[in-house]
């Protein structure tokens, strides 16, 4: 049996990057951090008019409406812009040749293309990128939701794990991102915002090029092949914008990613998955982590509201699953918690006629989590019995542990500075100086 408990796949081509002179300076040099970037790769909120970056066919079409555009005129010109901004990847309207001049103009008048403010860009060794992505502000005191965003190539697909709030309602114990709290929901146009800002970086449009020594898949395909919903938040409690960000994503005259390489990871929130499978026909996964309903309501509390036995019901009934379409369920690997050969045998039981995957996860340890990642013997040893109970049970390569990209692990400096504001509102010291200090500006 394969299990992949170390395997860090990288790109023969990749040159080994650069050690930050700030971890030199600190005499870091064996750190495991060889890049990290604190950058503004363009700027936040957008001078001169709203961002067309994210939208839909159908907001588009309202934008176009918007600037006086002829109703007769919209779906051709919608399929344009559609074409610049989602196959070209234009950043600007100059580059749409076939828009006539005095529409170019009006759009530029009235609109931009700008992306949202890429704060920090960190490189794992392992090729791992994560960016800290600050969306446009919505008003005279938001100063802009900040989210994590990250990237995990390997020779053949490139993952880009995407946020779908910032913050989280929920409170999964074993997770870091459950300790920020819920800022709001991203809107449809953040989310697919995050493609774009990646596809940018990683140079993964049409005549771009990654940056020098980057690590991207060598297989021909696209850098970015795979969108899982796995980044901050909870996606179906933000259904609405995330079917239609999926629609964007997957919109064959655009940025045309299959259905069946998005996969949505939900921690259980029943009502809603049935509509997902349905409007957003993607793959699914399971936030699973443990067998007993007990257990459950601690590491994972949306179990109080919808049990393991509802959420399996749900599973069951997904729309188009089959044994081509899979459910992942995921189940973190903690020491003494969840991993005995019991808590294996009744994961095999349970599952019993879902066509289903199921994911090991090490845990991904964090600055003031309670728990352990479970030995690799025992690792192996509940792998085998799911393994030899017909399941495919491949453990994930921790990706990205270094610049704390793993699973579970983000959490965006915006909370991080409301700590720090806190600490220094209790010292005496007032927050302005801590957006100056942590934000760079
Ligand atoms: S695991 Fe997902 S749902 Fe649970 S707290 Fe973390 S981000 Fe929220």
């Amino acid at each position: 049996m394969a299990t992949a408990l170390d395997i860090a796949k990288r790109n023969p081509n990749a040159a080994p990057l650069a050690v930050s002179d700030a971890a030199r300076a600190a005499g870091q040099t064996a750190l495991s951090i060889e890049k990290t970037a604190e950058m503004s790769v363009a700027a936040g909120a957008a001078p001169g008019g709203a961002s067309l970056i994210g939208l839909t066919r159908d907001q588009l079409k309202d934008s176009l409406a918007a600037i006086g555009v002829a109703e007769r005129e919209l779906k051709m010109r919608v399929a344009q812009l559609w074409h610049w901004i989602y196959l070209r990847g234009a950043k600007d309207f100059s580059e749409m040749t076939n828009v006539g001049k005095e529409l170019r103009a009006r759009l530029a008048a009235a609109y931009t293309l700008t992306r949202p403010q890429v704060v920090s860009e960190q490189v794992s060794k392992d090729g791992t990128r994560k960016w800290l992505i600050r969306m446009a502000s919505t008003g005279p005191l938001d100063k802009g939701a900040e989210i994590e965003c990250v990237y995990i190539p390997e020779v053949d697909r490139g993952t880009l794990c995407v946020s779908s709030q910032v913050g989280c309602t929920l409170t999964c114990s074993f997770c870091h991102t459950g300790t920020q709290r819920l800022v709001r929901n991203l809107t449809s146009a953040e989310i697919v915002a995050q493609l774009i800002v990646a596809r940018d970086s990683i140079g993964d449009w049409p005549d771009a090029t990654p940056p020098e020594g980057a690590f991207v898949p060598t297989d021909g395909g696209r850098f970015v092949s795979n969108i899982v919903f796995m980044g901050m938040g909870e996606p179906l409690y933000n259904t609405d914008n995330v079917i239609d960000a999926i629609g964007v994503m997957s919109d064959n005259e655009g940025l045309g990613l299959s259905r069946r390489r998005i996969t949505v990871s939900t921690s259980g929130v029943v009502p809603q998955m049935e509509r997902l499978g349905a409007e957003a026909n993607t793959m699914l996964a399971i936030s699973l982590h443990a067998v007993r309903d007990e257990l459950r309501d601690v590491l994972v509390p949306i179990n109080r509201k919808y049990d393991i036995k509802q959420l399996l019901d749900a599973c069951r009934a997904y729309p188009g699953l089959s044994n081509a379409r899979r459910i992942t369920f995921e189940y973190v690997m903690l020491k003494g918690v969840n991993d005995s050969d019991a808590d294996a045998r009744e994961l095999v039981r349970l599952l019993r006629g879902i066509p289903a995957k199921i994911n090991l996860i090490p845990f991904n340890p964090w600055p003031g989590s309670k728990y352990e990642c479970s030995d690799w013997e025992r690792i192996e040893r509940f792998s085998e019995i799911v393994f030899r109970a017909g399941y495919a049970s491949p453990v994930r390569t921790p990706r990205g542990r270094d610049i704390l990209a793993a699973c579970g692990q983000l959490k965006s400096e915006t909370e991080k500075l409301r700590a720090r504001a806190r600490m220094m509102a209790e010292q005496g010291i007032g927050a302005e100086g801590v957006y100056a200090v942590g934000n760079g500006e």
